[in-house]
């Protein structure tokens, strides 16, 4: 074991495996090295903060897994071919490398400046496509696919373990029938596409099956075996992954190479808004450049994204990200008094002990399941403790490095203290907003001529300011109200609705 082991106090993480539906104690296959898999972005657009939801949650695992001494091998796909980026970059007229390096971009620069550790590699898909091109070749010979108008299809009927992950019931299935979309419901489960022909204006790549693009699934499972091995430790995605993409990834994997792929799959659940996913079709998403541009930290963002059980729905309100707010500049403030103040000599035991006991806490939540949240209590249950002694002048000298010690501790995993916000990246990011003409129309009154808002734009606005207003979260209604009002938009609240005017 690796001597940084010896620093973490509990010892035996447990992991909920959707695979087996139980929390099961996680070793690594092989020695000390971990080695993690995690769908990445969809590179059609910028990633908004449910995507980073599960990213942040990624980030806390192979955190919590280098702090308790393993080392971490975590392979990232970025999504640059499937149905969204084609569409999408045709439709903006541009070819797809260089549609999707825009986004990769943008992904890049959120995931640093919310801290996100980069995972040891990190591929574009469509690097990788002669990998996609042997694994079906594997998947052929194997007498698992068939081909149809220049398709091949994975034939889910011959591979009797289809279905275990997302526990899917496939009676009723008609054999032979196929589905060519990247996307699809449980109801649908059907012969699912390997490797799709080539389409008049689409990107294509020659192959033994003839031009032609890989499916999304196909992609995955290609560079997971490519950087990781037939089996390694952790898959991972949000739980709009299990089907049909995990379920297609297993099936693939383990067809072509008869063995395990993955051995736990853990599936963060969903960022909501209102009582729905947030996501792009639905129109209700914040981006992280929303975020910065209206003022948030990313340290608060980070906070709040990581502070629910990633097994558990978490409601985003404008409000939680002020409660965020609040807790770190709690945590900075005493670090800060802790550092600063002037204390009596000698070592106080009972604090000594309440130093050590937090640092056990957060360990044995973390080790249940990455339990962030009491992993968080923990932290200010010694805050709370240590400000009372010092307001009582009991702690002492030897005190004061036992309580910042624990902290520095638990902010390797949660890298909130460390102060990034001020980060030149994020400064940049925010201030690229005032100069995208798209972007600065969601952030009215920001850096912008007042009559670049078009009628859609301050709709959008309106509808931004309701959902806050439905949360309670009055200060964020006042300032878009205000934004607007700056922007010559004024605001009427009727019991018909929000009507608006040009002044
Ligand atoms: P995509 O870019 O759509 O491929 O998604 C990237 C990652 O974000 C995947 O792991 C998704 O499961 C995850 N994801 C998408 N929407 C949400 C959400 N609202 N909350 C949490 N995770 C999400
Ligand atoms: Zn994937």
């Amino acid at each position: 074991m690796a001597s940084a082991f010896a620093a973490k106090m509990t010892m035996s993480l447990r992991l909920y495996n959707t695979l087996s539906g139980v929390l099961e104690e996680f070793q690594p296959l092989v020695d000390n090295e971990v080695r993690i898999y995690t769908c990445g972005p969809t590179v059609y657009d910028y990633a908004h903060i449910g995507n980073f939801r599960t990213f942040v949650f990624q980030d806390i695992l192979r955190r919590y897994l280098k702090y308790s001494g393993y080392t971490v091998r975590q392979v990232m796909n970025l999504t640059d071919v499937d149905d969204r980026t084609i569409q999408n970059s045709q439709a903006a007229g541009i070819s797809l490398r260089d549609y999707t390096q825009k986004f990769i971009d943008a992904f890049l620069s959120d995931r640093d400046i919310l801290g996100l550790e980069p995972p040891e590699i990190v591929v574009r898909a469509t690097d990788c496509i002669p990998a996609m091109i042997q694994l079906v070749e594997a998947l052929e010979q194997k007498r698992l696919t068939y081909r149809s108008d220049g398709s091949v299809y994975f034939r889910i009927s011959a591979f009797p373990e289809y279905g275990k992950l997302s526990k899917i019931n496939l009676s009723g299935n008609r054999a032979g029938a196929r589905v060519d979309a990247d996307e699809y419901q449980k109801d649908d489960a059907r012969d699912f596409v390997l490797w799709k022909a080539a389409k008049p204006g689409e990107p294509s790549w020659e192959s033994p099956f003839g031009p032609g693009r890989p499916g999304w699934h196909l992609e995955c499972s290609a560079m997971a075996l490519k950087y990781l091995g037939d089996t390694f430790d952790i898959h991972s995605g949000g739980v709009d992954l299990i089907f049909p993409h995990h379920e297609n990834e297993i099936a693939q994997s383990e067809g072509a190479t008869g063995k395990r792929f993955a051995r736990f799959w853990l599936h963060a659940e969903h960022l909501i808004v209102n009582g729905e996913k947030m996501s792009k079709s639905l129109g209700n998403f914040y981006t992280l450049r929303d975020l910065l541009a209206q003022g948030h930290k990313p340290s608060a963002i980070r906070y709040l994204l990581a502070s629910v059980p990633f097994h558990k729905p978490m409601n985003f309100t404008l409000d939680g990200l002020h409660q965020a707010q609040k807790s770190i500049e709690r945590l900075r403030n005493f670090c800060f008094r802790l550092s600063s103040e002037k204390l009596p000599a000698g070592e106080n035991p009972e604090l000594a002990a309440k130093a050590g006991e937090a640092r056990r806490s957060f360990e044995a939540a973390l080790d249940n399941n990455l339990n962030a949240a009491e992993a968080l209590a923990a932290i200010f249950v010694l805050i709370s403790e240590a400000n009372t002694a010092l307001d009582q002048g009991k702690l002492q000298e030897a005190n004061r490095q036992q309580c910042l010690q624990t902290i520095e501790q638990w902010d390797r995993i949660f890298a909130v203290v460390e102060d990034r916000d001020g980060s030149k990246l994020a400064r940049i990011e925010a201030d690229k907003l005032s100069s995208q003409p798209a972007l600065q129309a969601e952030i009215p009154g920001r850096n912008g001529s007042p009559d670049a808002l078009s009628d859609e734009e301050v709709e959008r606005q309106i509808s931004l300011r309701n959902a806050a207003r439905r949360q309670g979260s009055y200060a964020d209604s006042d300032r878009i109200r205000e934004s607007l009002s700056q922007a010559g938009i004024v605001l009427e609240d009727t019991k018909a609705g929000t009507r608006w005017r040009r002044v």
